[in-house]
């Protein structure tokens, strides 16, 4: 029986690899096509500072608007653009967007919102994104310190020596470094030390259980008092629930961004938040 059952584990495994390399081959093919074609699109999360709930940036997440399978997630197809080196391309793509995205919010007097764009390892150790990085900032009259570049850990320790030297340059130029997900990689506290960079992203890993789990509780604590001794900001992915809004408030956490707060969305979506957003303030202030 053990013999049989293991052989039908194995080919349901089988079968089920199947799939999967079915449907990365499918979505690999496609995904050249898909830049020509204005299938990709930035949706956009808000970022709300704690203390008042006002979004005050947000995160650019890329979007693939597939022809069969409509809307895909960027966990579905980042790892194959990756693979493939079509992340170039695509990230290229992402950046001359998020410019796009700030300059038009400026002429619309959302001078003031800061957006977060996902930098892949590749493009990180690649030799194009400082120059673009350049021609973007110059093209638009960007404000610098209103990009801010996310990169992970397990990225940034693929070439520390390599890494460090790139986020000096984004610093250097006024832009603002991220380390996103912090917490999940082997290396966090190295990290620290190693780079310069202005904020941590807090992965939602942590955050989710901070009501049920007491070491998760102590552990985004410990996070954030570091995080500030180092004189960094943090941002809390994930925020789901009040509850977990209101311990990070405590805990002096600067920022979240989850779906307590908003889902990511489109461009026009985010843009019709902001200014009613900004609405009752203004009301506020004049009242
Ligand atoms: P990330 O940078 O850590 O982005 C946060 C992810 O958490 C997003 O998933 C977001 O939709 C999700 N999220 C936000 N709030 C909540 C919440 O309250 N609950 C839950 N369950 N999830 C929440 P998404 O959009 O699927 O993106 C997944 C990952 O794909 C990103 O993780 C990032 O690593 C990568 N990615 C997205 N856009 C880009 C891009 O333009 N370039 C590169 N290289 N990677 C990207
Ligand atoms: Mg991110
Ligand atoms: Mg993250
Ligand atoms: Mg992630």
């Amino acid at each position: 029986a053990a013999k049989s059952q293991g052989r039908g584990n194995f080919q349901f495994f089988s079968a089920a690899m199947n799939v999967a390399t079915h449907e990365r081959l499918m979505l690999e093919n496609r995904l050249w096509l898909a830049l020509e074609q204005h299938e990709f699109e930035l949706y956009l999360q808000p970022q709300v500072r704690l203390a008042d709930q006002a979004i005050i940036g947000a995160e650019a997440l890329l979007r693939w608007h597939h022809p069969e399978l409509g809307l895909v997630g960027p966990d579905r197809f980042i790892p194959i653009a990756e693979e493939s080196g079509l992340i170039l391309p695509l990230g290229e793509w992402v950046l001359q967007q998020a410019a796009t995205l700030l300059a038009g919010w400026r002429a619309r007097g959302l001078g003031h919102v800061r957006l977060a764009v996902n930098l892949s390892a590749r493009q990180c150790h690649g030799a194009g994104l400082l120059p673009q990085l350049d021609r973007l900032l110059a093209e638009h009259g960007l404000e610098p310190a209103l990009l801010e570049l996310e990169i992970t850990e397990s990225a940034a320790m693929q070439d520390p020596e390599r890494s460090r030297k790139l986020l000096r340059e984004l610093r250097a130029r006024g832009c603002k470094v991220a380390i996103d997900d912090f917490g999940t990689g082997y290396s966090s506290l190295s990290y620290l030390k190693l780079f310069e960079i202005d904020r941590i992203k807090i992965d939602r890993g942590f955050v989710k259980d901070i009501e049920s789990d007491p070491n998760d509780a102590v552990i985004v604590a410990a996070t954030i008092a570091l995080a500030h001794s180092l004189g960094l900001s943090v941002v809390a992915e994930g925020v789901e629930t009040a509850a977990q809004r209101d311990f990070l408030r405590a805990k002096q956490c600067e920022e979240g961004q989850g779906y307590l707060f908003a889902r990511p969305m489109p461009a026009a979506q985010f843009e019709a938040l902001l200014l009613a957003d900004a609405a009752p303030a203004d009301v506020a202030q004049a009242g």
